[in-house]
């Protein structure tokens, strides 16, 4: 068996220790005689499972105690609905376009209320990320919302932004548990499993309580009422309940690798290592303003296309796998999430480095 660097931005890398020991529990999970996808949701060993996931989570993120967790399925894109049909009150709220994922949330709120842009980085290709420290806050906003880093286009909020007493959704999904996030900053972070946590169709939602509301937009679907399922500690009905178990496990070894603080060094260590190359190479460059570089997502160009698929195609024959960038970019993408240890980074600096000597 030989495992790749896989650069991929979702599903995306997991930690081997982790999949090895889902992989060893998989026929009888401690002693119950079944794995946990046969497992009831109901069991006592699930129960303690799901329960663990959370307390781990809250340790990691010193998530306050007014603040709920929710185990979701839908993935991220069903919070594009959800956001909206729970928390629009006045039936408004401000937008942030600084990519694909908030542009698809903007569009999707638009059918449930009015939804403003008040600020957008669309006019270069969602290369930065737009000035939000004196934005024009709709007075009957509900909420501002930001993607906070952008997978596709390889941008990160830095500095969030001012609200003006208006509460902050983030979907952080790519970015989840890369960084310490001061959680009470928020009144509501999700983020899908797929990129950071977990197998896909996972999604997990931490909602100040007062979010959590019952008079939603009429019509909302119980499934889609974040009451429903606080109420239900997110078993009103099947959970994901394998997902949850492996992003449990996922917490469990952050813990272990020190924490988010930990992590954020590793992070920041990885990415310099890269986006250092990028800044003294000939033949690469990074496509994004360098105040607003992501730590998870490093997209990059020779601004040839050939040679980028010469080099996409190259990088794989070498056992570093999904290297292509997002469509709408082109040229190259480097997902470089918690799980990609830092040897995968350097082996493939080493190949650019030496993919530039020969083609360069
Ligand atoms: C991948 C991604 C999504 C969409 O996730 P799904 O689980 O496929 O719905 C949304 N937002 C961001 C930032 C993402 O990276």
């Amino acid at each position: 068996m030989s495992r790749v660097y896989n650069f991929s931005a979702g599903p995306a890398v997991l930690p081997e220790a982790v999949l090895k020991e889902a992989a060893a529990e998989m026929l009888d999970y401690r002693g119950t005689g079944m794995s946990v996808m046969e497992m009831s949701h109901r069991s006592k060993a699930y129960d303690d499972i799901i329960k663990a996931a959370e307390s781990d989570l809250r340790d990691l993120l010193h998530i306050p105690d007014n603040y709920r967790v929710l185990f979701l399925q839908g993935g991220a894109s069903q919070q594009f609905a959800m956001v909206p049909m729970n928390l629009m009150k006045n039936r408004a709220a401000d937008y942030i376009i600084t990519g694909q994922w908030a542009k698809k949330a903007y569009q999707e709120a638009g059918m449930y209320g009015q939804a403003n842009a008040i600020a957008s980085s669309e006019d270069r290709t969602f290369s930065y990320i737009p000035d939000c420290s004196d934005l024009p806050v709709s007075e009957n906003a509900d909420y501002v919302y930001i993607c906070e880093n952008n997978t596709i286009y390889g941008t990160k909020f830095w500095t969030l932004p001012d609200t003006k007493g208006k509460d902050l959704v983030a979907d952080q999904s790519s970015c989840f548990l890369s960084e310490p996030v001061d959680v009470a900053k928020y009144g509501l972070i999700f983020a899908g499993a797929q990129k950071n946590v977990g197998p896909a169709g996972t999604v997990i939602v931490i909602a100040r309580e007062d979010l959590i509301r019952e008079d939603v937009l009429e019509g909302t679907p119980a499934m889609l009422r974040y009451k429903t399922h606080a109420d239900a500690g997110s078993l009103y009905n099947t959970p994901p309940t394998y997902g949850i178990y492996i992003c449990g496990k996922v917490f469990k070894w952050l813990k272990e690798m020190g924490g988010l603080e930990e992590m954020k060094k590793r992070n920041e260590k990885k990415a310099k290592l890269l986006y250092d190359f990028l800044d003294q190479s000939r033949l690469f460059k990074g496509t994004v303003e360098k105040k607003d570089r992501s730590l998870m997502n490093v997209p990059f160009i020779t601004g040839d296309e050939a040679l980028d698929a010469l080099f996409v195609k190259e990088s794989k024959a070498a056992g570093l796998e999904n290297l292509k960038g997002h469509r709408t970019v082109g040229g190259m993408r480097a997902s470089i999430y918690n799980a990609m240890p830092m040897e995968g980074v350097e082996k493939l600096v080493a190949f650019m480095d030496d993919f530039e000597k020969k083609r360069g």
